[in-house]
């Protein structure tokens, strides 16, 4: 398997397949393709071992890499004895890149919770378009016809609803919301992982016309920068070696927040 050399810290590539790049955090890239095959871009899921052998995943890529990800968790639950457990999925929102393969997760793993900001359900469960969104970016004007077409309409009875702070699965995770590109959150994330002192949030989100509230996100970039708990960011759309500090201190004062 090719090493992606970044960084400070070498990772083994985890094209397809979930590859650990810190202590019980595994990562596995998929290739959302969009336009017609004329833009490809990374798109990032995990899984977080949480307690002995209890795993959380966290997004389910765009549904056309459904079955991909779904043999990809298998294949890494079935690595130890006895195997794992998924027990979760956590949702950093509905977008369709990040929610696409849940159907197919849920149809391997019918017993699955659904973890979610209670901002987020109307769109999780409700049937509710990001379209909806008020903006403060006018740019949003054109992602409005792209994001008007609900993506997922769970059950409420499905989803365990969570709330900015809230510390669940026996402690592994703690809950940061982070508004602005969708009600709760900027750059795909919800979820700030507390494993074993590493930390993963994506930091580099799409284009900012899919973020209908900058002044909200950048308000919520500097809350994640401010949190003394990470050491390296993991990017839903970025498939390298993730951003230490540095780099996300740099990033947000170009961007002037
Ligand atoms: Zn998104």
């Amino acid at each position: 398997m090719a090493q992606l050399k970044e960084k400070q810290f070498t990772i083994t590539s985890d094209l397809g397949v979930f590859v650990e790049i810190r202590k019980d955090l595994f990562r596995c890239t998929q290739v959302y393709t969009v336009m017609a095959s004329l833009i490809s871009i990374p798109c990032c899921v995990f899984l977080a071992r949480y307690s002995e052998q209890k795993y959380a995943l966290v997004d389910a890529s765009h549904n056309s890499n459904a079955t991909l990800l779904v043999s990809a968790v298998r294949s890494q639950l079935a690595k130890t004895s006895p195997p794992g457990t998924l027990t979760h999925f956590l949702c950093t929102h509905a977008h369709r890149d990040h929610i696409g393969g849940l159907h197919a997760i849920l149809e391997a793993y019918p017993e699955l919770r659904v973890v979610a900001h209670e901002e987020e359900l109307p769109f999780l469960c409700d049937q509710t378009p990001y379209s909806t969104q008020p903006a403060d970016n006018w740019t949003f004007w054109f992602a409005r016809p792209l994001l008007s077409t609900p993506i997922t309409s769970l059950d409420r009875g499905m989803v365990d609803v969570v709330s900015n702070g809230d510390v669940i699965l026996d402690g592994a995770f703690r809950v940061i919301s982070t508004p602005g590109h969708t009600p709760v959150l900027v750059g795909d994330a919800l979820v700030h992982f507390s494993l074993t002192g590493s930390a993963t949030y994506s930091l580099s989100g799409p284009p900012i016309l899919f973020t209908p509230n900058d002044a909200e996100a950048r308000r919520s970039m500097v809350k994640i920068a401010s949190d003394g708990e990470w050491d390296t960011l993991f990017a839903a759309h970025d498939g390298s070696g993730g951003a230490v500090r540095k780099d996300v201190d740099e990033f947000l004062r170009k961007i002037g927040a």
